[in-house]
């Protein structure tokens, strides 16, 4: 049974990157009908923070990402991981350390000063403190290490890079258990990934340092390995990681600016992994398809403008019903009425092909919501002398069409004939008069939705002769 995990550290929100690796996570194991665990990581206690947890399950369920464990919390675990660790340390894997913070800080400057790498130098190891004369000091709470193996190599296979070799010589001690008790990552992600028989670890490769040691504690625990795969970075288009000046980085944010999750999803699915040139695809098309070997080696790069286009795409084949309550409330947050206009979900309709976000939409809906009077320029320009009896004409016939589309079509068309003059010079003015503005769908189906009351209310005040 493959089980994979998404283990964010909840120091923030839902990051995008993050989000990216939680979605390769939860579409193997669902690819497979394996598990997938959520498990937060909130042993950073000082940055850990409730409301980062409901962000990031928030962002988790606006993305569709359902786990199936969890989520497990690493702070409510504390008594297993101090009974690894009694295990580690009976085993001589692990020996506490006494050394303080000046003593350490004094070790590396020296080594740095030889021009010789920082790194702890086993002077607690229990052999070198014997030969050393060392005795714990009183009064000092020590933190646990963990015994790297001095000699040979340290391997494991990335599913994504290949083989990663280093050699343990290269590798120092590391505190496992601080002197609260509180694990340190690679500490408590090993004996959680164990525990929660984790499969497959999936996750970003700024943690591809962190494997040897944790392949190396494993190891001194007997235990078998899981599979590795690191996914790669998330760049900017100027090559920086990606951060706020790229556009938003939190997940939330984008239901905010008017993204749709499907949208964002199969944006994330694409960074990093590809299926020859498919740009679009369903949730469950990316389940299918989704596998470790095409996941990509080198820098992923965030491009705001295609995922502008695949919102685009996914607004377009949306159901208007839908749409509307998404609508809604960014047109009453501006002012407008929705009970003063037509039903949302017909304005919708007549929007969503040009609509880029929600937000977009919103903005172009208001003219049917909050009346827009045109200013004298538009008034100027497009109400001249020269349509104005053809416009009056046309709110005569207004007055007795029968109100569909079709027909509303045919009676703006009759008028243009009849007169000569091209569409747009009727067109305009009658947008202008009806919504404050030039730009709207087309007239009869402005027309349409607003209904023979609003429309000839609207249009009475230009048409009294002067
Ligand atoms: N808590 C770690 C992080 O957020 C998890 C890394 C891992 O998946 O092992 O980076």
């Amino acid at each position: 049974m493959i089980r994979t995990r998404f283990a964010p550290s909840p120091t923030g929100y839902l990051h995008v990157g993050g989000a990216r690796t939680a979605l390769f996570s939860w579409a193997y194991a669902r690819k497979h009908g394996g598990k997938f665990v959520l498990r937060i990581e909130d042993t950073d206690l000082e940055r850990s923070t409730e409301t980062s947890v409901n962000a990031i399950i928030e962002g988790m369920k606006w993305l569709g990402l359902d786990w199936d464990e969890g989520p497990y919390r690493q702070m409510q675990r504390l008594a297993r991981y101090r009974e690894v660790a009694e295990q580690l340390l009976r085993a001589d894997r692990a020996y506490w350390c006494y050394a303080s913070k000046e003593e350490l800080e004094h070790m590396r400057e020296q080594q740095r000063a030889r021009g010789a790498k920082p790194r702890y130098d086993g002077r607690w190891r229990p052999e070198n403190a014997k030969r050393a004369g060392l005795t714990p000091p009183a009064g000092v709470k020590p933190v646990l290490r963990f015994r790297n193996p001095d000699e040979g190599t340290v391997t494991f296979i990335d599913l994504v890079k290949g083989p990663v070799t280093v050699a343990n010589g290269e590798i120092d001690d590391l505190v496992i258990l601080r002197a609260d008790g509180v694990p340190t990552y690679n500490f408590g992600v090993v004996v959680d990934d164990l525990d929660m028989d984790i499969t497959h670890v999936i996750r970003g490769d700024d943690h591809v340092n962190n494997t040897p040691r944790q392949v190396n504690m494993f190891q001194a625990l007997g235990a078998p390995l899981p599979q590795f795969a690191h996914a790669p970075m998330i760049l900017g288009a100027d090559g920086e990681r990606l951060s706020k000046r790229h556009g938003a980085v939190s997940v939330m944010q984008y239901p905010e600016d008017g993204y749709l999750p499907e949208a964002l999803f199969n944006y994330l699915a694409r960074l990093g992994w590809s299926h020859g040139d498919a740009e679009k695809f369903a949730r469950e098309q990316f389940v299918e398809w989704f596998d470790l070997a095409h996941v990509s080696r080198s820098t992923a790069q965030f491009d705001a403008a295609k995922l502008a286009w695949l919102n685009h795409e996914y607004i377009k084949e949306a159901d208007p019903g839908r749409l509307a309550a998404l609508v809604a409330p960014r047109i009453e947050r501006d002012g407008g009425k929705l009970a003063d206009g037509p039903a949302l979900a017909e304005a919708v309709k007549l929007l969503k092909d040009r609509a880029t976000t929600l937000e977009h939409m919103a903005e172009s809906a208001m003219m049917f919501y909050k009346r827009i009077e045109p200013s004298k320029a538009l008034i100027a320009e497009h109400l001249t002398p020269e349509v104005m009896p053809a416009v009056r004409e046309l709110a005569g016939s207004l007055e007795r069409v029968e109100w569909q589309r079709p027909k509303l079509a045919e009676a703006v068309k009759a008028v243009v004939g009849k007169f000569g003059h091209k569409m747009p010079k009727i067109a305009m003015p009658l947008r202008v008069m009806l919504l404050g503005r030039t730009q709207t769908p087309s007239i009869d189906a402005v027309l349409e939705l607003l209904g023979r009351d609003t429309v000839l209310a609207r249009l009475q005040p230009y048409l009294v002769e002067s």
